[in-house]
């Protein structure tokens, strides 16, 4: 960039976790390249999925509620915007089946809740016996050659039968995407589990292998900070005190507030006009509003970006709209005082598809003690997914009975909930189906056709915040590598914007 280079304009459309920090890597990072940002939210808040929402005087998560420790993008973001020494991790471990009528624990020196050893899972009651046989089957099957895309219920039920996809597999990794095990991409999601198989001849000897060394968890250290636990303790999730609001409002601030404008949903982005490429060739519309940009992030769910792009790049649309998406419902329950002790000590319980309504029940007050829950027991329950999409027809007290009464059958706390609030998240679930990397693929080579428009999100590579965090420096790259080339001509310029039928 020659000096005196004028300053560069990109709008982010969509302030969730994504649009947040590739805003933020944006505004930080000049690199010679001075670069304006605006942020385009259609909501009254930023942040997106990440939302607090307020039950009998208390704050929890109305959305996500911790990321991951091993994937170390979101803890490097905190760390950089000055969290760092506020990140916490859960005040317990563990979690429960429910299955068979009671809730069982996960097999211990468990990877993915595949078991790593024959003994443990000859023994583990979750399974009924028969299951627990065909399970074992895994370590002397013949590993499949063949290396193409399978569902995680495909592969898991190849070499361990359908009660270990039902019981083991679907409720933990199926469940972190309220999806469809038999739909869901194995390379999308949980590729280890292709890895171990290739590898390790087995799921179970790959589960092995990826325990072995990891380190124990500081369990006997009562510090719930980050900092106290071992680098290498393995997979672990940590929050920042006070909740992800915290991670949102932090970097609204580095953005600034005034870069980021709430309540204005984008209606539509014209291109530039076909030729050189100008500065400020893009114009980003929120009703009567204009905004012109350089470039522009779609930093929202993919079937709104396809929206955004249909006039323009109609088969980045369509590439964009086949990604499907699951609706979950969040319940949050709180009991009397009284009752938090009746909670067993682990962080909570998920439940098979056909056992019951709930997909899954974190105990927050065991998971995230805080002194604002007194003795009360908190609850945090999901219900609705991909497979079972019908309690999200039930009204909120529908709702409510249902889950609690589920609860109770769990860990009954003797009291009903002095409050209780739901929080529905409508298509919020991007669902990597099987065949979904080769979809990212198209959907990367289609978007590039219309130079300047950037995609990111959890859509495409990884749909926790975490993987969030990565994709927005990774596309924080692309749009300033772009960046340095408008307001000269590139070539192809010419031929790009014919095909996508631009018109002066
Ligand atoms: C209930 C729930 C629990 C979860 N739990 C966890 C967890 O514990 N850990 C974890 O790592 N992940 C979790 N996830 C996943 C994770 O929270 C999300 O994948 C991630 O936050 C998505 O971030 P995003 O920025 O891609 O999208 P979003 O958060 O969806 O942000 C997109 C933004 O775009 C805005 N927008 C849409 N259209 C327009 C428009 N036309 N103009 C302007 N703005 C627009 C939306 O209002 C929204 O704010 C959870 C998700 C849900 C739903």
């Amino acid at each position: 960039m020659s000096p005196g280079a004028s300053r560069r304009h990109v709008v982010v459309v969509g302030a969730g976790i994504a649009g947040l920090a590739t805003a933020y890597r944006l505004v930080r990072s000049a690199n010679g390249l001075p670069i304006d940002v605006t942020v385009l939210e259609a909501g009254r808040e930023p942040g997106g999925k990440l939302r607090p929402v307020e039950v009998a005087g208390i704050l929890v998560e109305g959305g996500a509620d911790s990321f991951v420790v091993r994937k170390p993008w979101a803890v490097d973001l905190c760390k950089e915007v000055g969290l760092g020494g506020e990140l916490i991790v859960p005040g317990t471990s563990g979690a429960f089946v429910w299955t068979r009528g009671r809730l069982v624990p996960f097999p211990a020196r468990s990877a993915f809740g595949i078991p790593s050893d024959a003994s443990g899972l000859l023994r583990w009651p979750g399974l009924p016996f028969g299951g627990r046989l065909r399970a074992l089957g895994d370590l002397w099957k013949r590993p499949r050659k063949d290396e193409a895309d399978e569902s995680l219920g495909s592969l898991v039920g190849r070499r361990m039968g359908r009660d270990a996809v039902d019981i083991l597999v679907a409720p933990l990794l199926a469940g972190l995407h309220a999806g469809d095990v038999d739909r869901l991409s194995v390379q999308a999601t949980f590729p280890e589990l292709q890895r171990w198989e290739r590898d390790h001849g087995s799921l179970m000897r790959g589960a092995r292998a990826s325990l072995k060394g990891a380190a124990r968890l500081g369990d006997a250290t009562e510090d719930r900070s980050l900092a106290a636990k071992p680098a290498a303790a393995g997979p672990m999730f940590a929050t920042v005190w006070g909740g992800l609001i915290r991670l949102v409002e932090t970097l609204e601030n580095a953005i600034r507030p005034s870069r980021i404008h709430l309540q204005s949903p984008v209606s539509a982005i014209l291109p530039p006009p076909p030729g050189p490429r100008a500065a400020g060739g893009f114009v980003v519309q929120v009703g009567e509003e204009r905004h012109t940009a350089d470039a522009v992030v779609l930093a929202t769910p993919a079937f709104e970006s396809a929206r955004l792009l249909r006039p323009v790049n109609p088969e980045a649309a369509v590439e964009l709209d086949a990604v499907r998406y699951a609706s979950t419902a969040v319940v949050v329950l709180v009991y009397p005082e009284g009752t938090a002790e009746r909670l067993p000590d682990r962080t909570g319980f998920v439940v098979p598809a056909k056992d019951g309504m709930i997909t899954a029940c974190t105990w927050l007050s065991r998971k995230w003690p805080s002194d604002a829950f007194g003795d009360r027991a908190v609850v945090r329950c999901f219900a609705g997914s991909a497979v079972d999409p019908a309690p999200l027809d039930l009204s909120d007290e529908e709702l409510v009975a249902a889950v609690d009464r589920e609860v109770q059958q769990a860990t009954p706390l003797g009291a009903a909930p002095a409050d209780a609030t739901v929080v529905r998240w409508n298509r919020a679930m991007p669902q990597y189906e099987v065949g979904h990397l080769e979809r990212l693929a198209r959907i990367e080579g289609a978007v590039a056709k219309t130079p300047g428009v950037f995609v990111v999100g959890s859509a495409y590579d990884g749909i926790g915040i975490a993987d969030c965090v990565r994709q927005a420096g990774e596309v924080t790259g692309r749009v300033r590598s772009y960046l340095h080339g408008v307001g000269t001509a590139q070539p192809g310029d010419e031929m790009e914007s014919e095909a996508f039928g631009w018109t002066k």
